[in-house]
């Protein structure tokens, strides 16, 4: 039987494709996946290469955008349609771990902005994560998931 999918940030595998071209390996939580087939995605090293500027979740009047901490330039289009070309051609994922925090991956954990710049809260989802959300996939940062799932005890101990 092919076993079940789950989506999960290329970082967290270990993949070199963060903003400043360093990885978030979690030996932990790949223990955690072991009867997952693992599906990295990576929009932000897909749509802008690594290193890159990094960039932060707004709020404004045509909704939550991602917004260039250095040009200022609205970065959402490229990132929302590499998103959306992910799950069509990924039908069949059960399961989303994203990257805690990111503007890109994170689930519950993704700092939104207002134009000033004010903090309005810590637990948005990112672009990613929320267009897995949408289709009603089972979606989880990666800290909560680890949280959720602890190690069974030790024998004899
Ligand atoms: S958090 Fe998401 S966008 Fe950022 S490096 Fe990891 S996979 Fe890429």
């Amino acid at each position: 039987m092919d076993r079940p999918k789950a989506a999960i940030s290329a970082c967290l595998l270990g993949e070199r494709c963060r903003y400043d071209g360093s990885d978030n390996k979690d030996p932990k939580l790949l223990g955690k996946l072991a009867a997952y087939e693992l599906v990295p995605f990576c929009p932000e090293d897909f749509c802008f290469g690594t290193p890159r500027p990094t960039m932060d979740l707004v709020e404004t009047k045509e909704g939550i955008k991602a917004i260039s901490n250095v040009t200022g330039a609205d970065l959402s289009p490229p990132v929302e349609a590499y998103a959306r070309r992910f799950f069509e051609e990924h039908p069949d994922i059960d399961l989303f771990i994203g990257k805690d925090r990111s503007p890109s991956c994170g689930v519950c954990s993704a700092r939104l902005y207002d134009r000033e710049k004010e903090l309005l809260n810590s637990e948005s989802s990112g672009l990613m994560a929320a267009e897995a959300k949408r289709r009603g996939i089972e979606a989880w940062d990666a800290e909560d998931y680890l949280a959720a799932h602890p190690a069974p005890p030790i024998r004899g101990s």
